[in-house]
């Protein structure tokens, strides 16, 4: 697999762009994920012309709508962000970019939580920095993180299983356009969205069985939207759990009452969250692999990223 692209704040990469002179190197996002990703550095503040070092930015007023200013001299450059940023997303967009991480709590990147100030310097964390505002209203479903809210075990999980989902997606739409490769992808896929959401995973049968209905474009376009906001929503214990449990009603009279028996006390006590996602999805791939289930071999729930990454280990 060709690596994935992905935008980032460039001082996450150990660039010295922050207004100080330094940078936020993130060992994890460039020497681990780093492996699998070609990121596309960008730093709104110094790339809009602000040099280094410079004086310090804050996000100032409406809550919904604050103002970008600087922290001492109190001079307002929303409008200059605000028209530099609209370029470099639009730019961004041939980048066939697979996610972005924003740096947290910055006035220019943070994507949540952002301290923004009231007119008696009073800050709430409740604001989104102005590059990270119109990139996400700019690519709406494209997967998203800051490095704090990487640190999350299940929030990581989540980002690395979407941007990997959404390369597979790319590359078919690089293939020859045609329906078949689009059913093979969602073949392949289907249990990993019922794991995110049972509705959309009904939505996207009944879309894809119609599917000869719309010209392919607006088929896929449709059907990239219904996979980008599944996976979205959590994978829970309990999610996860009805997924092992239709997976092994493909070969459950083939297992011997002891391999049975095994595999539902897994099952069970990973939904009560005693076990890892691992374990039984480690069993069941040994069982796929043993009862060699053709249609279960294919699915990415199985794998859906490199093990190297060490997801799906915790409780
Ligand atoms: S947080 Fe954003 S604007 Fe600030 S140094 Fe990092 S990349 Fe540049």
């Amino acid at each position: 697999m060709e690596k994935i692209k992905l935008g980032i704040s460039t001082c996450l990469l150990g660039e010295n762009v922050r207004f100080d002179g330094g940078h936020k190197l993130d060992r994890y996002l460039t020497d681990t994920l780093g492996q699998y990703v070609e990121y596309v550095p960008v730093c709104p503040e110094v790339e809009c012309g602000f040099g280094i070092p410079r004086e310090s930015f804050r996000l100032v007023g409406d809550r919904e709508n604050p103002r970008l200013v600087t922290s001492r001299s109190n001079q307002d450059h929303t409008d200059r962000m605000g028209q530099w940023a609209k370029k470099r997303v639009a730019e961004l967009e041939k980048e066939d970019l697979c996610g972005y991480i924003f740096k947290s709590g910055s006035p220019s990147s943070g994507m949540e939580r952002v301290k923004v100030y009231d007119p008696n310097g009073v800050p709430a964390k409740v604001g989104v920095g102005l590059f990270a505002r119109i990139f996400m209203e700019h690519f709406p479903l494209l997967p998203v993180e800051d490095e704090g809210r990487l640190h999350d075990p299940i929030l990581r999980e989540n980002f690395i299983e979407r941007i990997f989902a959404l390369k597979r997606w790319r590359d078919v739409l690089k293939e020859k356009e045609s329906l078949k490769n689009f059913i093979d992808f969602h073949t392949r896929n289907k249990l990993l969205v019922l794991a995110h959401s049972p509705e959309h995973y009904r939505q996207m049968g009944k879309l894809v069985a119609g599917g000869k209905k719309f010209p392919l474009p607006e088929l896929f376009s449709r059907y990239q939207s219904l996979l980008l906001e599944s996976l979205r929503l959590k994978a829970t214990n309990k999610k996860n759990g009805n997924v092992l449990m239709h997976m092994l009603g493909y070969f459950k009279d083939r297992l011997s009452g002891n391999e049975k028996q095994e595999m539902l006390e897994i099952i069970d006590q990973h939904r009560l969250g005693y076990l890892p996602l691992i374990v039984p999805v480690t069993l069941m791939k040994h069982y796929v692999g043993k009862y060699d289930e053709p249609y279960l071999k294919e699915q990415t729930y199985l794998r859906p990223h490199p093990a190297e990454l060490q997801l799906r280990n915790h409780v």
